[in-house]
């Protein structure tokens, strides 16, 4: 299977301005952040279709032109990686090179193995010492790297401590002193640890920043401030982001040595995705008509985002109530019960998962064939990335939003 890249012409530009009000009878609810912004409706309709164009990406490297040992590649092609996907194509041979480097990726890029296969190669053959820090904004993506860490360094006897909040610190703390190569985490739990003397840093060579917009968003820079302050400055950095805002600038020149920018965004391709909006009335008529739809045979595999951890729970339990079998992931669920959920719905077991943006984010979820938004999201760009779970790898997806009815 050649990993493709589909490219889209043009892109929606963000224009919403601030309103008072929420839109789309959408709550904040309690949950902190900033104010909602309008965005008008029109923003939520795409019925011209277009094309998709096809591009297969020739990348201009093989994995087996990589420095990389036979037991690497083997893993690699075990995992199924025919060729490199754009990212990696670009960036492995500058992480190998020791540079530092932004990725400008979002999920599904492969950006991941980017990352993951050239430090693996360096550190296979080094004696033990955590020396590879890798923080991500979620506890899911934390794992899922993890997931690819072992599945990459089989047979070369490198090992990880997962360190993510929500689960029992005991059991990490036993995966530290065994001294592992890879520290995988999210920023609260890796600094309490740090702090705790229990994670040491200042032999570490080798960091790496995921999802970085994210990790800012969700309001843990100073966290990360304090993590990355406690690592030797002669290291090696790299950092990735869907986006390049004047904050993660600032980050950037204060984390990065003379770093390569490699650009393979794919987040405002949404021309091919069938975009369209629904008039309700209130709360009560958007959960009928929702529940409706839902029962149509067209609505395989469905993610329906909600504003608040209450209501997106309420919703899935309304759902299961009428007949309708769904799971839920919010910040209310601990982990092992959003790693059940997410499980259920990625091997279509339940077809309808209801989600906050902040529990889907960074999320591997394959191929849905709707997204539908319940409560309006807080800005565009929100709007763009939640849509963009759909109409991938050659599949047509729509985005469903509900609005208020229109006078
Ligand atoms: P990521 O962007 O790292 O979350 O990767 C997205 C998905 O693409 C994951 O399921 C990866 O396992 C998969 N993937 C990454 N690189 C390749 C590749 N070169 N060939 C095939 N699949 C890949």
């Amino acid at each position: 299977m050649a990993f493709q890249q589909r490219r889209f012409g043009g892109s929606n530009n963000s224009n919403s301005r601030s309103r008072g009000g929420s839109f789309g009878g959408g709550r904040r609810g309690g949950s902190k952040g900033p104010a909602k912004k309008y965005i008008h409706p029109s923003k939520f309709i795409n019925k011209a279709i277009a094309k998709a164009e096809e591009v297969v990406y020739v990348p201009t490297h093989k994995f087996t032109d990589f420095p990389f040992g036979n037991q690497l590649q083997h893993n690699i092609a075990k995992k199924g990686y025919e060729n490199p996907s754009i990212v990696q194509d670009q960036a492995i041979p500058y992480v190998i090179e020791g540079k530092d480097v932004i990725g400008l990726a979002n999920t599904g890029t492969g950006k991941t193995a980017a990352f993951l296969l050239p430090i693996i190669e360096r550190q296979t053959g080094i004696s033990l010492t955590p020396s590879v820090l890798i923080i991500a904004p979620t506890r899911e993506l934390a794992q899922q790297i993890d997931e690819e860490f072992r599945a990459f360094s089989q047979g070369l006897n490198l090992y990880s401590a997962l360190i993510v909040g929500g689960v029992s610190v005991d059991r990490q703390i036993r995966d530290l002193k065994r001294r592992p190569h890879f520290i995988i985490g999210t920023p609260g739990r890796l600094k309490d640890l740090m702090n705790r003397r229990l994670i040491r840093l200042e032999n570490m060579t080798t960091l790496v920043l995921d999802e970085a917009d994210r990790m800012l968003d969700m309001g843990f820079l100073p966290d990360i401030r304090a993590i990355v302050g406690e690592m030797p400055v002669d290291r090696q950095t790299l950092f990735f982001s869907a986006t390049i805002t004047p904050e993660i600038q600032a980050l950037v020149s204060s984390f990065l040595k003379d770093p390569v920018t490699i650009s393979v965004r794919t987040s405002e391709t949404n021309e091919h995705i069938e975009q369209s909006v629904i008039e309700a009335r209130d709360k009560m008529h958007k959960v009928e008509l929702l529940t409706d739809m839902l029962r149509g045979d067209d609505y395989e595999k469905v993610l329906v985002f909600g504003e608040t951890k209450f209501g997106v729970q309420r919703l899935s339990d309304h759902l299961d109530n009428s007949g309708i079998p769904s799971v839920a992931i919010h910040g209310n669920k601990n982990q092992s019960q959003r790693q059940r959920a997410l499980k259920q719905f990625k091997d279509n077991r339940v077809r309808v998962m209801v989600a906050t943006d902040v529990a889907a984010r960074g999320l591997d979820i394959p191929n849905v064939s709707h997204v539908i938004n319940f409560d309006t999201p807080q800005n565009y760009e929100d709007y763009i990335h939640r849509i963009g779970r759909t109409g991938r790898a050659g599949a047509s997806g729509k985005a469903q939003t509900f609005i208020d009815i229109q006078r």
